[in-house]
């Protein structure tokens, strides 16, 4: 007996759906076209598998037999393969190859014939068992990095279920034999199969799309925070940690140090060296910041060659210190040229942290007047 047509036709239809929206998505998503275009493939070599399955009858013809398995082998190894491209895991060692090309050429050389059929059912579902129990282990890991552990979880459980249900029927096959253990009988277990397959591609479609989305919007988010040529925070991230740590500042009254540094005569090296030359002056100079600034410590590009430093749970004399440090590496590092600082401490009578950004401006002007090069430190109120 075979499985309900309708189910059959109905789970096929959905998958080669599936396979359709990938193909739409890899349209929209270059950055990502390679990885999608891998599952768009996945999706129509699982239907294509699923609709030779439906083929099968006494004739037994090698595409409804093989053909069918082969096109399951490939589907999963396309999916794996999308994986590791998504999540730019360098190529696994060649050794592996083996999980995939053996049940191939298994396939290839078995006849489609009842007496190969037990053969044939534990190439093929050992085969894309421990190649799906493989991709669990080395996937796992790399997708909790990025995308946290239920996210992670949830996408590599369907995988692991997979994996361990081919297992499993390879295992069923060998304990029955020489019973073919093949599926078009219409057995409650390979009626829950074709359900799982709905599930699981389900689940993947779903789940990766919301990955990917979660990807994008984490690019996008990290590009609307930072500076393009340094890679510092810009203006408007550093307006909002200003905030946070203003209010922060006001429940615990930590020392919170605020300096503003301009480079001096920038406009000379421009001219000297060139605009490509003064954008490299000021790649160095961020390096500068971030090599001697502290985790915890924000410095933001605001424009042009003007920095903003903010350092929290900092006392004067280590604010002051550490501009004079700055100052000094300029020359020691050979940056090209000199600092101009200004140094305040936020002060809640301040009313506003913009109060106190205006104070160490205000300071940097003087730093500027009195001849460059060298730190000027403004009292708070
Ligand atoms: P001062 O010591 O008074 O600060 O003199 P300055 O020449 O550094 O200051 P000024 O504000 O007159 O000139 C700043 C220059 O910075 C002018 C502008 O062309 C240059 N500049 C602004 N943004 C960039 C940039 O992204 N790349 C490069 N290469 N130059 C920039
Ligand atoms: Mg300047
Ligand atoms: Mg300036």
């Amino acid at each position: 007996m075979q499985i309900g047509a309708e189910v059959h036709g109905l789970v096929t239809f959905q998958v080669g759906l599936y396979g359709l929206a990938w193909l739409i998505a890899a349209r929209m998503l270059p950055s990502e076209r390679p990885a999608i275009l891998s599952w768009a493939g996945f999706k129509a070599m699982l239907a294509l598998g699923l609709w030779l399955l439906s083929q099968r009858d006494a004739q037994r013809s090698w595409w409804a037999y093989n053909g069918a398995n082969l096109a399951t082998l490939l589907a999963m190894l396309l999916m794996v393969r999308g994986c590791l491209i998504f999540l730019r895991h360098p190529p696994p060692p060649r050794a592996w190859n083996a999980l995939w090309l053996l049940p191939l050429a298994a396939l290839l050389l078995l006849p489609p014939s009842q007496d190969a059929a037990p053969w044939r059912v534990v190439v093929a579902y050992g085969g894309q068992g421990l190649l799906l129990l493989l991709a669990f282990f080395v996937l796992r890991q790399p997708l909790r990095a990025e995308f946290g552990r239920w996210p992670s979880w949830g996408l590599m459980a369907p995988m692991l279920g997979f994996a361990l249900h081919n297992l499993g029927a390879a295992a069923r096959q060998l304990w029955h034999w020489p019973l073919a253990q093949e599926l078009q009988m219409n057995s409650t277990f390979n009626i829950a199969i074709f359900y799982s397959y709905l599930m699981a591609t389900g689940v993947f479609a779903i789940g990766f799309m919301a990955v990917l989305t979660h990807r994008l919007t984490a690019r996008l988010r990290e590009a609307s925070m930072h500076d393009e040529l340094t890679g510092l925070l810009n203006r408007r991230a550093m307006n909002e940690y200003l905030r946070n740590q203003w209010h922060r500042h006001l429940r615990r009254r930590h020392p919170l140090a605020l300096v503003m540094v301009d480079l001096d005569h920038f406009k000379r090296v421009n001219d000297t060296l060139g605009h490509a030359g003064g954008d490299a002056v000021l790649r160095a100079t961020a390096a500068l910041f971030r090599k001697h600034l502290r985790r915890e410590d924000l410095v933001a590009r605001m424009g042009g060659e003007e920095f903003l430093l903010l350092l929290p749970d900092t006392p004067e004399p280590a604010a002051q210190a550490l501009c004079e440090r700055l100052r000094q590496l300029a020359h020691d590092e050979q940056l090209g040229v000199t600092l101009s600082l200004g140094l305040t401490m936020v002060a809640a009578e301040d009313g506003d942290a913009e109060v106190a950004v205006r104070r160490a401006d205000a300071a940097l002007y003087r730093a500027k007047t009195e001849g460059r090069d060298r730190v000027v430190s403004a009292p708070a109120p």
